[in-house]
């Protein structure tokens, strides 16, 4: 495994190089990312993981200084891999040029994280149009685990780039609760306490009936599991998951849920 510290190192690495599964992620390095890291090893040639906390999709001050790093440790799970190439970009790497026009997320999908998150995507989107173009994968692989991330970065790298996306579908721990560099911020309290508001939100999805006005129960079920958990869920909604719309149909349909559990925010979709 080369570990590419600059754009030079990848320019090096990458010369006559075809085929490269490219997994992006900012570290802290889980099943998540491995199952995602597993695939590329499987359908591409070479696979590069690129490990950058980008400051520009944190709307957040705090939370981009407090969002976990773990680069040694992740080193060592990722040699275990047989991958072909870390890349650690600096902030200089990413962004040695300004982009002539500014990415701008349509009025209508300024809904779930968009809506709670200013900014949050156009800083995600410019950051996967900056990697995409110096590596210039195949194919590109990303979680369904940031649903509304996949749909939208997907919808912007069509128009710009010939990689293809492949979404991936979320890994989780027995308790249910999604793998998310995240939950290393969480107690042993609060790991148990989102369990559990995962747990009853995926049985009240089970018994949901063809006829039921989704939304509206899950309307009531905010309010409800708000006070029972102590959390403040910022949105629980039913939707499409091919556009993102507000759905009343159970079929290709989830629920999407943003909640704070005190200071750290989590996302989830099932
Ligand atoms: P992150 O390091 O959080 O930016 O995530 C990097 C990539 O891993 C993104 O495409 C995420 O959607 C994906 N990912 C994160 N958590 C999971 C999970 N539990 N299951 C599958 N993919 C995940």
């Amino acid at each position: 495994m080369k570990i590419l510290l600059n754009n030079d190192d990848l320019n090096e690495a990458l010369y006559n190089v075809r085929n490269v599964g490219f997994v992006p992620t900012m570290g802290s390095i889980h099943r998540g990312h491995l199952s995602l890291i597993k695939r590329s090893l499987n359908e591409c040639n070479r696979t590069i993981v690129s490990i950058f906390v980008n400051p520009t999709q944190f709307n957040n001050k705090n939370d981009f200084k407090k969002y976990p790093r773990n680069f040694k440790n992740d080193l060592i799970i990722l040699k275990k891999l047989k991958i072909d190439f870390v890349y650690f970009p600096s902030i200089n790497d990413i962004y040695s040029y300004k982009r002539p026009t500014k990415i701008k997320i349509d009025k209508k999908n300024i809904i779930l994280c968009a809506k709670f998150r200013k900014g949050h995507f156009e800083g995600v989107i410019d950051v996967m149009d900056r990697l995409t173009g110096l590596i210039r994968p195949k194919k590109i692989f990303m979680g369904e685990k940031d649903y509304q991330q996949l749909y939208l970065v997907r919808k912007y790298l069509k128009k710009h780039h010939i990689s293809k996306i492949i979404g991936c579908k979320t890994i989780r721990e027995k308790n249910k609760l999604a793998l998310s560099s995240r939950n290393l911020l969480l107690s042993k309290t609060q790991l148990i306490k989102a369990s559990k508001l995962i747990k009853n939100l995926m049985n009240i999805k089970k018994k949901f009936k063809k006829k039921d006005n989704f939304n509206n129960i899950l309307y009531y079920k905010k309010k409800e599991l708000s006070k029972l958990y102590n959390v403040k869920i910022e949105y629980l909604e039913f939707r499409n998951i091919k556009n993102l719309k507000l759905s009343n149909k159970l079929k290709n349909s989830k629920i999407f849920l943003a909640y704070y559990l005190d200071k750290v925010r989590l996302i989830d979709n099932f």
